[in-house]
């Protein structure tokens, strides 16, 4: 007898409801693995999600914070009792490997308990009115229905910082994942639904980005919108969000170029192991990631030999194969993204120092070896564009002001780090870097989850993320003026 495999469904106005479509949600370490069945939502599930939510804003909007509290702190307590368990679907729906999957669950959970403290703690101003017989007050009140909107790399972290602050300060929700990622999307939501939220207050609904999303982002219903993904993707949603009768709150979390300057007083060994953590692991798949290294001169050469012979001993594998470093590229398109920009580099006439080369291993994965480019120019497109791979160049340059000059040199503006032991060149460097986050003698990805998050230029628009800092984009502040 074969079992049927159990269809994940979408979750509008607290009910689990199946969908026209169903999609498979398919292992990138070894592609005949499906690791489950997911409705595939379209624009009708979407509609429906947006009036449950609606319907249900009043009365959560009213609830005490106390509930919300106690909610997402038992939600917190299931995530991390379950991080094994959940980190190896992360793992085997994403690639990144098994203590990465396991760490973000782990995060996840994080997230939702400093947010169950959020809910008690929002903030307001009472001030001596400036007529006479006058008093002022300002209060936070929730936004109303907020649309979540998230991309593949971080497939539960991300969802819970964003769908975590939504509630705690009283919006409802509806949570559109990425469509490669349905699992860690599903998890979480059952999660926080059966921890005791009332119907319609966080809806699910799996689907296309122009379908679910569309609606999502053009629907009067919403009232803001919080988006992670691609610069393109953003610029477009922020398109639909003002254009319709509603113009929407939106967070627009987006794109990086991020560099890592090392400069010659670095200490070598601690330069080497930011610029490994930070370009190659977790595939390279993070919008934090440095995939620019701009090296001074007296360095230069010490550190290429020491990035390659780092790189040499690392392990692209199985995401759930212990001693596996670096797991597969997310699916097939990502992989030909990664190797059209490794052949483009070459074209230009970067050196391939290292890697680059696709790998077949005992599993049919999207296996790709990380690659160093040596000899690149500023100008070139390696050097410019995203790629969001385990793909990074190495820039030689003269002394700290052209590294800086260097650094500041692109669209985008998300995580820069340096590399010094010079307190004069890591505080100059904090004070003009032009990026959201600054880190010194740290790899630029890895953050903690109780501070603001967010980029300058293009890689971000609208108030930041995480943090105490949540609260400016999940309320609406009140200014009462009252005569006594
Ligand atoms: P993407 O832009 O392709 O998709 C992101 C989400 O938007 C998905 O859920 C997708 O279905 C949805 N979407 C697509 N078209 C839409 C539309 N027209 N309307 C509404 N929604 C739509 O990005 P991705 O490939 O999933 O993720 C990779 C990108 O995300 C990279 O550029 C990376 O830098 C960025 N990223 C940024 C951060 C950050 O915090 N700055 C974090 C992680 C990833």
């Amino acid at each position: 007898m074969s079992l049927k495999p159990t269809l994940h469904c979408n979750l509008i106005g607290g009910q689990w409801c199946e969908a026209a479509e169903v999609s498979e949600n398919i292992n990138p370490s070894d592609t005949r693995d499906v690791v489950g069945l997911y409705a595939r939502g379209g624009r009708d599930d979407a509609e429906r999600a947006v009036d449950a939510a609606r319907a249900a804003f009043p009365a959560w909007s009213q609830t005490t914070p106390q509930l919300r509290h106690d909610i997402l702190a038992r939600a917190a307590q299931e995530l991390a009792a379950r991080k094994e368990e959940l980190g190896r679907l992360l793992s085997s729906e994403e690639g990144k490997t098994l203590p990465e999957g396991i760490g973000e669950v782990g995060r996840a959970a994080s997230v939702l308990a400093f947010m169950a403290g959020e809910a008690l703690r929002v903030p307001g101003d009472r001030m001596a009115g400036l007529l006479p017989g006058s008093e002022t007050e300002v209060t936070r009140e929730p936004l109303g229905v907020v649309g979540v909107v998230s991309p593949w790399n971080f497939p539960i972290a991300i969802p819970a910082w964003k769908i975590a602050p939504a509630l705690a300060f009283g919006n409802t929700v509806v949570f559109k994942p990425a469509e490669l990622v349905p699992g860690s999307a599903w998890a979480l939501v059952d999660i926080l639904h059966r921890a005791g939220l009332p119907p319609g207050v966080l809806n699910l609904v799996m689907g296309s980005g122009s379908q679910v999303g569309g609606v999502l982002c053009s629907h009067p219903g919403v009232d803001a919108i919080s988006f992670t993904g691609s610069v393109a993707t953003g610029r477009r949603i922020a398109v639909d969000c003002v254009s319709g009768s509603v113009m929407k709150r939106m967070q627009l979390e987006m794109g990086g170029k991020n560099p890592l300057v090392v400069l010659d007083d670095a200490d070598l060994d601690m330069a080497v192991e930011c610029a490994v953590q930070g370009a190659f692991f977790s595939t390279g798949q993070r919008c934090t990631a440095s995939s620019r290294f701009i090296v001074t001169e007296g360095i230069h050469d010490r550190f290429v030999r020491a990035v390659i012979g780092r790189l040499e001993g690392l392990k692209v594998g199985h995401a759930l194969d212990a001693g596996t470093h670096i797991g597969p590229v997310v699916d097939d398109k990502q992989l030909q993204v990664d190797l059209s920009y490794i052949a483009i580099g070459v074209q230009e006439g970067a050196r391939l120092a290292w890697g680059g080369k696709p790998l077949n291993l005992q599993t049919p994965g999207f296996y790709l070896q990380p690659a160093l480019f040596t000899e690149v120019d500023a100008t070139m497109r390696v050097a410019r564009e995203e790629i969001f791979g385990p793909v990074a160049t190495v820039t030689r340059v003269k002394d700290f002001d052209e590294a800086l000059h260097m650094a500041n040199a692109t669209e985008f503006g998300l995580a820069v780090g340096i590399c010094t032991t010079s307190l004069r060149h890591a505080t100059h460097f904090k004070r003009h870097a032009q990026a959201g986050i600054v880190k010194v003698n740290q790899a630029t990805s890895g953050l903690d989850y109780h501070l603001p998050f967010g980029g300058r230029k293009a890689s971000s628009y609208g108030p930041r993320e995480q943090g105490r800092y949540a609260v400016d984009f999940y309320t609406v502040v009140k200014t009462a003026y009252t005569s006594v």
